[in-house]
C-alpha cells in the first residue's frame, strides 16, 4: 500500500502527539460536564478512537453517518445515511470530524443540532482545508492544516480504500487516474 502514496503529509507520531494534546483540553474543558462525542462516519472513526482514549473524564459516544463525497468530488448535497441513536436537546454537543473541505457537512450538522435544541455545539477537527471552504463554519479546535489537495489515510479514503492507513498522505497521480487498475 506504502507504494502507492506520494508523500506523507503528517506521520503517525505527529497525529498521536496531536490527539494527546486535544485529549487534554477538552478533558479539562468539560470536566464538568458529560459531553455526547458525535464521530461523523466513516471517515473520523480513528481520530474518535485516538481521542476519546485520551479524555479522562466520562463522555458518551455515538456515530452519525452523512453523504456529500462520490469519488473525489463533493456533490454539494448532503444526505443522512445514519441518523444518531441520542437524544441531543439539552446536551454539550462535541462533532468529530476528519477534515473540513467545502464547510456544507458541518454547516448542515450545527444547524440539525441547533434546531434539535442542543444546550453547546463544538467542533473538533482533525484536518482543515481552508482553500476549499464554500460554506461560513469555523472549527473550534483544528489538528492541522493541509494545503488543497486531496489527502487519503487515517479515516480519509478514495473509493473506499486507505482508510486503515496510521497517516495522512496523498496519493500517487496514477492512482487517480486508473492506470493502476
Ligand atoms: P465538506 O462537506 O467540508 O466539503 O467535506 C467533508 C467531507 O468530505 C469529509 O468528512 C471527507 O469525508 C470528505 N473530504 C473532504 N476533503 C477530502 C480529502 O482531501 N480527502 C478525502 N479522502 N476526503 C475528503
Amino acid at each position: 500500500m506504502h507504494n502507492e502514496i506520494e508523500r506523507i503529509l503528517i506521520s503517525e507520531e505527529e497525529i498521536q502527539n496531536k490527539c494527546s494534546e486535544i485529549g487534554g483540553e477538552l478533558s479539562r474543558e468539560y470536566e464538568n460536564s458529560f459531553p455526547l462525542a458525535i464521530c461523523v462516519l466513516k471517515g473520523a472513526m480513528p481520530f474518535m478512537s485516538d481521542l476519546v482514549k485520551r479524555m479522562d473524564i466520562h463522555l458518551e459516544m455515538d456515530f452519525m453517518d452523512v453523504s456529500s463525497y462520490a469519488g473525489m468530488r463533493s456533490t454539494g448535497e448532503v444526505k443522512i445515511e445514519k441518523d444518531l441513536d441520542t437524544q441531543v436537546e439539552g446536551r454539550d454537543l462535541l462533532i468529530i470530524e476528519d477534515i473540513i473541505d467545502s464547510g456544507r457537512t458541518l454547516n448542515y450538522l450545527v444547524d440539525l443540532f441547533k434546531y434539535r435544541k442542543a444546550n453547546s455545539i463544538k467542533i473538533v477537527t482533525l484536518l482543515d482545508k481552508p482553500a476549499g471552504r464554500y460554506a461560513q463554519i469555523k472549527a473550534d479546535t483544528v489538528g492541522f492544516e493541509v494545503p488543497d489537495e486531496f489527502v487519503v489515510g487515517y479515516g480519509l479514503d478514495y473509493n473506499e480504500k486507505y482508510r486503515n492507513l496510521p497517516y495522512i498522505g496523498v496519493l500517487k497521480p496514477e492512482i487517480y487516474s486508473g492506470k493502476n487498475d
